[in-house]
């Protein structure tokens, strides 16, 4: 059985003047519904306020909880921050930690929503209000964890990077499109950026060989993965060139790393775009099987003499 954590708010209708596609969630929601017993559910209650004014300045997170962000901040966002869209910016960090917490029980679990990983600390931007990645990795912080953010959208995770930078606990990594959006990047623990076009193979060799010495150098007691599907050659706003396939196997690729080094995994969602919103929810939605059963049967192979700390069921 997969954990995994999902809120009512977070299938938002979508603001007039909005571009962004708000079906996604729902139909992320319908294809895990058909997975059955397969699929366990959680549901996370509201991030407290003290948690968002940790990664987030009180100013802007009083800007959002009220539904007044100025017209300025909501155009880097790119839609206008409602009441309904402020109640699911407040939910969706709680949900990427309830997944933190679940994943350090039982090995895996995947947010439905989340990865709002352009959010800084005086505005949100491309799409994103509160940063739930930064939220998370702060507040799992606070309580003794180090944790690393792995992110694979095709765009750079530069407010991740800029509200976590300077603590020692948490560390970012992002592989991304270069000369994508945003124009200005921030640093994150380790970048890796790829030229217009790249395939799988310059994909997966970058990842192969970027990612595990990080993973040894830092040595952290939690993954928090951005699985965005953007990377996908036929997105609208990606720049790179992988296959279905290719995601596939960057995505077991990470697993991999992680469970043999016996590290607990919460996955969320991220970037994916273009006309047809059910082929991205089932891009997001396989990403999240995928992991789910990759923790489930690596864990046996790799760890076979473990019978406690994770286990993955
Ligand atoms: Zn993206």
């Amino acid at each position: 059985m997969i954990a995994v954590v999902h809120h009512p708010d977070y299938v938002a209708e979508a603001p007039r003047r909005s571009n962004y596609r708000w079906g996604k969630n729902g139909a992320i929601r319908d294809f895990l519904i058909e997975e059955g017993d397969n699929i366990g559910w959680h549901e996370p209650k509201q991030a407290p306020r003290a948690w968002l004014e940790a990664a987030h300045d009180p100013v802007y997170v009083a800007e959002v909880l009220d539904a007044r962000v100025p017209p300025e901040k909501e155009r880097r966002i790119g839609f206008p921050v409602t009441a309904t869209v402020a109640r699911r910016a407040q939910v969706v960090p709680a949900g990427t930690y309830l997944a933190a917490k679940l994943a350090l029980g039982c090995g895996f679990a995947a947010n439905t929503a989340g990865g709002s990983h352009h959010a800084l600390a005086e505005t949100g931007a491309g799409y994103c209000v509160f940063n739930d990645l930064a939220i998370a990795a702060l507040q799992l912080a606070r309580e003794g964890r180090r944790v690393l953010i792995v992110d694979v959208d095709v765009h750079q995770g530069d407010g991740t990077a800029a509200l976590t930078a300077g603590h020692t606990d948490i560390a970012t990594y992002s592989i991304h499109a270069e000369k994508n959006f945003p124009a200005r990047k921030a640093r994150s623990t380790v970048d890796v950026s790829l030229p217009d076009g790249a395939d799988d193979a310059i994909y997966l060799d970058a990842l192969g060989s970027t990612l595990p010495p990080l993973l040894e150098q830092f040595a952290p007691d939690l993954i928090l993965y951005q699985g965005g599907v953007d990377p996908f050659g036929g997105d609208r706003l990606g720049r790179l060139s992988l296959t279905e396939d290719g995601l596939a196997r960057r995505d077991l690729l990470v697993a991999e790393l992680a469970v043999r080094r016996g590290v607990p995994m919460a996955s969320t969602v991220g970037g994916g775009y273009g006309d047809d919103v059910l082929a991205i929810a089932r891009r997001h939605v396989d990403v999240i099987l995928r992991l789910g059963r990759a923790y489930r049967e690596g864990w046996k192979r790799w760890n076979p003499a473990d019978t406690g700390g994770v286990v993955a069921r």
